[in-house]
């Protein structure tokens, strides 16, 4: 084991406050934008993109951006439709949106909805390949609509909620029944649970969902709305036509929670309803039940959905949930905003020597992969072999405060489970989780679940040490704990 080197950077996002205004009562602004970040369609034939290049845009992708200013310290929340989001592309657009609004990099989360339809956007490209002409223009689009909500702060009001949408949320991970045969997993070993094992033979989910709703809302002194920030565990939902770029459900979530808060398309600036990603690594939108629960619930009538019906669908029910919660909101003139960020150094991923030994055997051609060719192939477990790879990798962790809110933001896909610890173990109540945020090093399960197998637990999506999540819900609550001594 290598020794973990933790490097800790804990800072207040002081702005600049004068003395000469002591007796003046701080005012609490807000301001929101959108920055449009599509992609160029049907020019990337030569990208080595994971599906076929777009074609087609059906609603344009954005930065969608929240910036807080509590009079002292400032807090910019961007959430980008986007699959993923890379760390090299937060970082750069941070030191952008430092010098044209003065807010650190530690006061700034930039995360990714995960959308799946966001035209293949592998944004993790070596320098020189088509796709790194894409994030030096999206690093600038993140930063523009950063800056272009800060250019708009407005005395505000701000309050928050949580309501819980249990219906639209399924654990993807599952113990089949015994007669479905053994289940391969990264190096054909066979493993205790299958990812999106089909609908049928199933036992019990592996593991929980997180139903929450988590939200924060900003209105102008006058009561018009300036934006609606919410975070749900799931993954996406999908439905979108092939060679198609869609913000998936989070973009229809953002234009409905403006209509129902009674937001005038034409208000200037513009509502900005924003939907995050929760905790959602292992939670998705198909239904699935066990054998037993199945017979229970009777034949049921299957829906055939249109493009985008299923996604419509999904929005409208959490967007009717928070607008239930909204009208009894508690709003509050001014809170006081903070800030705490950590740089965690967590072991990289090394094949186990049975996985290696599979792999130089289907390179040498002596057997043939069972059923691996789905997601992992030889080549990662050989690549993550070689020496080259780094044997570190630095991920940064944030945690904030808005007032009694709290928000844990983590640079994976992090498993529901270990969002729910985290909600469960913060001592600042309620907590916001956002994944996919300041970077995406791939999946993050718990060791209990890395022991279960699956998918998400092979080398290659996931990226880190086996425990690593320990490590970061400890970080975190320590983070959180940091924040709660600190006067609301
Ligand atoms: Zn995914």
């Amino acid at each position: 084991m290598l020794p973990q080197s933790l490097l800790i950077l804990t800072s207040l996002c002081l702005a600049f406050a004068s003395l000469d205004l002591v007796a003046a009562a701080p005012v609490f602004r807000a301001g929101a934008a959108t920055s449009n970040i599509t992609p160029t369609i049907a020019v990337e034939s030569g990208a080595r993109t994971s599906r076929p290049p777009a074609t087609h845009v059906h609603d344009e992708l954005q930065a969608r951006c929240l910036v807080l200013d509590d009079g002292e310290a400032k807090l910019a929340l961007v959430v980008c439709d986007l699959r993923h989001i890379s760390a090299e592309v937060a970082a750069a657009a941070k030191v952008i949106i430092e010098k044209t609004t003065g807010i650190p990099p530690q006061c700034v989360v930039i995360s990714a909805t995960h959308s799946h339809t966001t035209g293949g956007a592998k944004l993790e490209e070596r320098e020189g390949e088509p796709y790194f002409e894409y994030s030096a223009f999206l690093t600038r689009r993140i930063a523009d609509g950063v800056l272009r909500a800060h250019n708009q702060f407005e005395p505000a009001q701000i309050g928050w909620g949580v309501v819980e949408e249990p219906t639209q949320v399924f654990n993807r991970r599952w113990f089949v029944k015994p007669e479905r045969g053994p289940i391969y997993g990264a190096h054909d070993n066979v493993e205790k649970v299958d990812t999106n094992p089909g609908y049928s033979g199933l036992l019990r989910a592996a593991g929980p969902v997180d139903p929450q709703i988590t939200f924060v809302s900003v209105r102008s002194t006058s009561g018009k709305p300036i934006s609606l920030l919410a975070s749900y565990g799931l993954h996406y939902v999908g439905g979108v036509p092939p060679n198609t770029i869609s913000a998936d459900y989070f973009a229809i979530f953002a234009d409905r929670v403006g209509e129902l808060l009674g937001a005038d398309r034409h208000q200037d600036p513009p509502f900005v309803g924003i939907m995050a990603n929760g905790t959602s690594g292992d939670v998705n939108n198909l239904e699935r039940y066990s054998d037993e629960e199945l017979a229970k619930r009777g034949p049921q009538p299957k829906k055939k959905y249109q493009p985008f019906e299923k996604a419509r669908e999904v929005a409208d029910l959490c967007a009717s949930k928070v607008m239930e919660a909204h009208k009894t909101l508690k709003w509050h003139d001014h809170v006081k905003l903070a800030s705490v960020q950590r740089t965690l150094t967590f072991e990289r991923r090394h094949p186990t020597k049975e996985e290696v030994a599979w792999a130089e055997s289907v390179k040498a051609k002596r057997i043939k992969p069972m059923s691996t060719s789905r997601y992992s192939t030889y080549a990662t477990v050989l690549a993550y072999a070689s020496p080259d790879m780094p044997p570190t990798i630095d991920v940064i962790v944030q945690t904030h405060r808005i007032g009694d809110l709290a928000v844990a933001t983590m640079p994976f896909e992090v498993f529901a489970e270990i969002g729910l610890e985290l909600k469960q173990r913060s001592p600042i109540q309620p907590l916001m989780n956002i994944s996919i945020a300041n970077g995406a090093h791939g999946y993050l399960p718990t060791p209990e679940q890395h022991k279960l197998g699956g998918y998400e637990t092979w080398i290659g999506v996931n990226h880190v040490q086996l425990d690593a999540s320990v490590k970061m819900v400890n970080a975190l609550v320590e983070m959180l704990g940091e924040l709660a001594v600190k006067k609301p």
